[in-house]
């Protein structure tokens, strides 16, 4: 329109009109101009975010999916878990003292079979018990330092196959008492403390330590291992994610790079989220050579009271604000 409105003007008009014509319709002109790209930048942002909204849609609903999926899988798998459970059990009962060491070794390998299996249904139910809010704590005293000292015992065969040392300190804080799940928060620190070994080269140190902060604990475990590249160190805790490529993985529990289904750290995020803490890690980058080391920090609240008035009253604790007021 404008060049249309120029070329009328040259053609019709002598010079000063011309210029004078142009002089005031060209701000209207510019107005124009700009409410018409203003305009159509609405249109494309509001297009833009109505895409946007459906893709987030629909990955919600393939989030849901797979949480379903993962939770019938779980319940479906147990029960053809426990009839091969069952039945090798009633052969080697059966066989029991009859055969040479070859039978007892093949049904060994079963048991192991179905052990492993059992890890990865009971990972995917705390998964999918997670994904839904649905994972109860079970509130009781703990002591930290009880807890690590059991790990250590329970890890003890791992570590020395695998030439490591496992240092455990008694760091501040350890060894007072706290309320937490001590079942479920066993659970999230071996999944720590697995990976520790697991990613860490044969001869490495894995240290636990901690410190005390207002109102919390912070336990670190720090391992000579393999490191976490910045890019991947929230993706770790994500569901099914394993860093490089699965398939070049070794197979044992805690093999150097020994594979998993890459359920463990969303499992530990989940319990300690559910007792009110967080979990980071910190850690220079990934490097199969040089082995920078990984350092994974867990921030818990220090409870000094069950969440559950009940069980404070059963326990001869009473809940604080009662006795001030
Ligand atoms: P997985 O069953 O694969 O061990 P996890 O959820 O426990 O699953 O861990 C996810 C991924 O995080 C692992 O596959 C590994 O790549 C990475 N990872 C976890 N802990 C460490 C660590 N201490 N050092 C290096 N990488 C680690």
């Amino acid at each position: 329109m404008l060049i249309l409105t120029y070329e009328i003007a040259r053609e019709d008009l002598d010079d000063r009109d011309a210029v004078e014509l142009l002089g005031t319709l060209l701000p209207i002109f510019t107005h124009a101009l700009d409410r018409a790209a203003r305009f159509e930048m609405e249109t494309r942002v509001t297009y833009i975010s109505n895409e946007l909204a459906a893709v987030q849609q629909k990955l919600e609903r393939l989030d849901r999916n797979k949480s379903n999926f993962i939770s019938v899988a779980a319940h479906e798998l147990k029960t053809p878990l426990t009839l091969i459970e069952g039945y090798s059990a009633m052969i080697s009962d059966m066989v029991k003292g009859e055969t040479d060491g070859h039978v007892d070794s093949l049904l060994k390998g079963i048991h192991n079979g179905v052990e492993r299996l059992r890890t990865i249904v009971d990972d995917m139910i705390d998964v999918s018990l997670i994904d839904n809010n649905l994972l109860s704590l079970n509130f009781q005293p703990v002591w930290l330092s009880q807890i690590f000292r059991q790990l250590g015992y329970v890890l003890n065969d791992s570590v020395t196959s695998r030439s490591q040392t496992l240092n455990i300190h008694d760091f501040p804080g350890s060894s007072e008492m706290l309320f937490a799940d001590p079942e479920r928060l066993y659970q999230a620190l071996r999944n720590i403390l697995v990976n520790a070994i697991k990613y860490t080269p044969d001869g490495g140190a894995i240290t636990v330590d901690g410190r005390t902060l207002p109102g919390f604990l912070e336990i670190t475990i720090e391992d000579t291992g393999i490191g976490i590249s910045p890019d991947d160190q929230a993706v770790i805790f994500e569901k099914f994610e394993q860093l490089g490529d699965a398939s070049l993985h070794s197979s044992g529990k805690t093999k150097f790079k020994g594979g998993g289904p890459g359920l463990g750290l969303p499992i530990t995020r989940g319990i300690i989220e559910a007792h009110g803490g967080t979990i980071w890690v910190e850690s220079e980058g990934s490097d199969e050579k040089r082995c920078p080391g990984s350092t994974f920090h867990v921030l818990l609240p220090i409870r000094t009271q069950p969440p559950d008035p009940k069980l404070a009253r059963l326990l001869g604790l009473e809940v604080k604000q009662k006795e001030e007021s």
